[in-house]
C-alpha cells in the first residue's frame, strides 16, 4: 500500500490504527502516550509539495513509501508518482 488516504484529525497528527504503525514509524512520524488515543501519525509539517498544513476533517495522503504527507491538491501527484513506480 504505497499511499494511504486518511482524514486529519488536527492539522498536528491524526489518530491511527494499529496496522498502520509500522509505516508511521519507517516515516519517522509515529505519536504515542497521548490521552486521546494510542496512535498519532504526525503531519505538522504539512504538504510535502506546498507545506500546506492539512486541516482537520481534511482529507489527505500519506505515501507510506517516502513517508511524505500531502494535501488534497496533491494526492494525485503523489498517486499517479506511485503507479509509475510500479
Ligand atoms: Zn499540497
Amino acid at each position: 500500500m504505497p499511499v494511504l488516504r486518511l482524514e486529519a484529525d488536527s492539522p498536528e497528527r491524526t489518530q491511527i490504527g494499529e496496522g498502520l504503525v509500522r509505516f508511521a514509524v519507517q516515516a519517522g512520524r509515529l505519536e504515542t502516550g497521548r490521552e486521546e488515543g494510542r496512535y498519532f501519525l504526525q503531519h505538522a509539517d504539512g504538504c510535502a509539495e506546498d507545506g500546506k498544513q492539512i486541516r482537520p476533517g481534511d482529507p489527505f495522503a500519506f505515501d507510506t513509501d517516502t513517508g511524505e504527507i500531502r494535501c488534497l491538491d496533491h494526492v494525485e501527484t503523489a498517486e499517479s508518482a506511485a503507479s509509475e513506480g510500479e
